[in-house]
């Protein structure tokens, strides 16, 4: 007897993906998208909300965002309207018995919005099932999102995760592909507000901070990438908010670049980065605006995260690291004295004037 030959492997999906009807984007009037995560994801999502605009463009676009990356929206053309909350399922850290009032305001604000879809965004290590609930209790009927995991009725449209590695550009794309949004460009844009002041001259931006302590490159070493860019002839202006002062003002101190710690708002630092010559970051917010504004771009990104999910990709853009087996950690703080970051500033200095472009000089 024969053994039966034996079947090639199908791609089945859970029989609960896309189980909603295909959606009719064209005849959307109120649509939201959730993002509430970092300055630098809300930055991240210009391409998906540049599908959805092209796709529905009779909608008012409005966006959920948490206050950290709230203030993108201002640099954001497609976005119309903002809902800021700080959503519990978002809080990282020790647990904290959320407030259920809170969450019942933002269901009864959502409800009354009438949005007639929604898309929640994600990355590759979030749910989107904790917001997907909310959208249910607000009464929106389309709502669709990533996930891994099955997580019942609360998006309509569940489209099973890409690949984790999957940049978090094209993990959005996937997302709106799977649910009839075609893309309008993978590059990130943003809109420098009129009026915003502007710096002139021939200079260079380094922006030393990151969200936590295992992305922020050493200041001595930051204080000598300054020290070597002035001695190249370019004026170096160090910057980033007032919570940063501290670090902004010892770097300057220490190098005799400009400080300009918490004396921009994010159109001030748009505008700043905009004119530069070149821009030095660690993996930040601020790698991501330097990047939408094609600014060329030194990174010192450390290992916390896989390059491929966050790197730049629309500028000219020099990405420093070494590898080490620890990556990708996502620590907070790293044990291990950051070796991943172990770069030495003459390698960076380098590494700026050559991708350091020509600025017109005012004179
Ligand atoms: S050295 Fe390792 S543990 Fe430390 S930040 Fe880099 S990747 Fe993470």
């Amino acid at each position: 007897m024969t053994a039966a030959p034996l079947l090639a492997p199908l791609a089945l999906e859970h029989p609960g993906a896309l189980a909603g009807p295909p959606v009719d984007w064209a005849a959307v009037r109120r649509l939201l998208v959730v993002r509430c995560d970092n300055l630098g994801d809300v930055l991240m999502t210009g391409p998906a909300l540049r599908a959805l605009r092209a796709a529905a463009p009779r909608a008012t676009l409005d966006l959920l965002a948490s206050p950290g990356g709230a203030a993108a929206a201002a640099l954001l053309p497609e976005v119309d309207g903002l809902v800021v909350h700080s959503p519990a399922w978002q809080l990282a850290g020790p647990a904290v018995d959320p407030d259920p009032a809170e969450q019942d305001a933002l269901v009864a604000r959502l409800a009354a919005e009438g949005y007639d879809a929604a898309v929640v965004l994600t990355s590759f290590s979030q749910s989107p099932w904790p917001a997907a609930g909310v959208l249910r209790a607000a009464g929106v009927p389309v709502r669709a999102g990533l996930s891994k995991e099955f997580g019942g009725t609360g998006l309509t449209h569940w489209v099973p995760s890409p690949p984790d590695d999957l940049h978090q550009v094209d993990r959005m794309l996937h997302l709106l592909a799977r649910v009839g949004v075609a893309p309008d460009g993978t590059d990130l844009r943003v809109r420098v507000p009129e009026g915003a002041p502007r710096q002139g001259g021939d200079y260079a931006v380094v922006l030393p901070g990151a969200s936590c302590s295992s992305r922020r490159w050493s200041p001595d070493r930051w204080a000598e990438v300054c020290r070597g860019l002035r001695a190249a002839g370019l004026h170096v202006v160090v910057t980033g908010p007032g919570t940063e002062r501290d670090l902004v003002g010892g770097i300057a101190a220490a190098s005799g670049a400009e400080p300009l710690a918490g004396a921009l708002d994010l159109a001030g630092l748009a505008a700043l980065l905009d004119g530069a010559a070149v821009a030095l970051t660690g993996n930040s917010g601020g790698m991501h605006l330097a990047d939408a504004l094609r600014t060329p771009l030194v990174v010192l990104f450390a290992g916390t995260e896989l390059e491929q999910q966050y790197a730049p990709r629309t500028t000219t853009a020099a990405v420093l690291r070494r590898p080490t087996p620890c990556t990708p950690c996502r620590a907070f703080d790293c044990p291990y004295a950051q070796q991943c970051l172990d770069v030495d500033p003459a390698e960076v200095v380098s590494a700026g004037l050559q991708l350091r472009r020509q600025v017109q000089v005012e004179v």
